[in-house]
């Protein structure tokens, strides 16, 4: 037998096959009402505009398609996204000041590498998104963990920890926020923190990398401001993507920096991917030019708000009274903390013997904490919402006697 352990790099060896990927994985032929991940509700996926944008296409379209293109993007999507960020505020040049990303995830690891070194004081949240973590995780980093609570990340902490680094002779590099409808528990920062953070950004010399996939499914109003559209001091980089909004499986993110920073990272994706999937910028740029975006944001965000509702009102008739939860106002779920003690871990195999999974809060800690679980109510049937939360219910109510 080949010993495989003795090739791996350092990094290598951070990626054992996880039993939570096989787990959470849809197995064929098993009937599983899944909580799980922010996968898109099926039925509004922009199938019939998809296909006509690939109808349409001219001879010349499909010849860019077709070819390798820029590293930063093909330029009518760069276009299109200069557009819509300007939308919601964000100013940011097409020519160099955007880079299209296979997903937000691309962005995530590009930031890993082109501004995390072993040892850097990276500011997370606590909770904070699970796909971050582990991308961060690969360089090495210290986590400085800050409290998130229902009005998004604890400000007052914050300065704390960067005040007792600053103390230390040490600085706090690098933020990661997520300040609307924060992936997992769906909490809203208020503007008033969120001028606070820049303030702490300049004050104690940091850099922001703001994630927002969520902030256009919004229940409650239009989407708050990103930081990304208060900042004056070209700290913050940005990234979103289609996969909440339009289709996750386009692979179709961005982030937008100033041009020295998209500088460093346009030559770090080179040797990643070179560049992104002509279909897909192609389609993505022209459901931006006809409007479909505009169109699919709300019709989505309608169906989450059901979803999300008939979730709520399961929850409130068939759980336990020690299970917890705020309504998130955005996003697609629902952040649930039970019983200082409980293990959500346990709790799923037991769960999954029942035919219903869910997210074990303890993924998105830098540190050990396992009284929290993560519900998704994007991609659920509402009648299996129903069946699925019953189900659940019933088995906290014998785990929690
Ligand atoms: C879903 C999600 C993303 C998006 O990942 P993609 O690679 O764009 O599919 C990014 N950040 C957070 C916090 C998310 O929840």
């Amino acid at each position: 037998m080949l010993d495989s352990k003795k090739f791996y790099s350092k990094l290598g060896n951070m990626y054992p096959p996880s039993s939570m990927n096989s787990i959470l994985l849809p197995k064929p032929g098993v009937k599983m009402i899944r909580f799980t991940g922010g996968s898109y509700d099926v039925p509004s996926l922009p199938m019939a505009e998809v296909k006509k944008i690939f109808e349409d296409a001219s001879p010349a379209a499909w010849a860019e398609m077709l070819q390798y293109g820029g590293t930063a993007g093909m330029p009518s999507l760069l276009n299109e996204l200069s557009k819509f960020m300007a939308g919601h505020k964000i100013k940011a040049d097409p020519g160099n000041e955007i880079i299209v990303t296979t997903g937000s995830q691309e962005a995530i690891d590009l930031v890993s590498r082109v501004f995390i070194d072993k040892g850097d004081n990276i500011l997370i949240g606590a909770p904070t998104y699970l796909q971050a973590l582990s991308s961060f995780r690969a360089q090495y980093p210290k986590f400085v963990d800050i409290p998130i609570d229902a009005e998004g990340m604890n400000t007052q902490v914050l300065e704390e920890k960067a005040k007792k680094l600053k103390a230390q002779g040490k600085r706090a590099k690098l933020l990661y926020i997520i300040p609307s409808f924060q992936n997992p528990d769906s909490s809203l920062m208020t503007m008033e923190r969120r001028k606070t953070v820049l303030e702490l950004a300049e004050k104690y010399d940091f850099i922001i990398f703001e994630d927002n996939p969520y902030g256009y499914i919004s229940f409650e109003g239009p989407m708050p401001t990103p930081l990304a559209g208060i900042d004056k001091s070209g700290r913050v980089m940005y990234t979103s993507t289609f996969s909440k909004m339009v289709s996750p499986g386009m692979r179709i993110g961005w982030i937008t920096a100033n041009p020295d920073f998209t500088g460093h990272m346009i030559e770090a994706k080179n040797n990643i991917s070179i560049c992104n999937d002509g279909l897909s910028q192609y389609a993505a740029a022209e459901l931006f030019r006809r409007g479909d975006v505009e169109r699919q944001i709300p019709k989505v965000t309608k169906v989450y708000r059901k979803k999300r509702d008939v979730m709520l009102e399961a929850m409130e008739t068939s759980w336990p009274r020690k299970a917890k939860w705020e309504e998130p106002k955005g996003g697609l779920f629902l952040w649930v903390k039970l019983p200082r003690g409980f293990d959500t871990d346990a709790l799923l195999n037991d769960s999954v013997a029942r035919g219903v999974a869910f997210v074990p809060g303890s993924l998105f800690f830098s540190k050990p904490v396992h009284n929290y679980l993560r519900l998704n109510y994007s991609l659920p049937s509402e009648e299996d919402i129903v069946t699925g939360i019953q189900a659940l219910g019933r088995l906290l109510k014998e785990k929690l006697q």
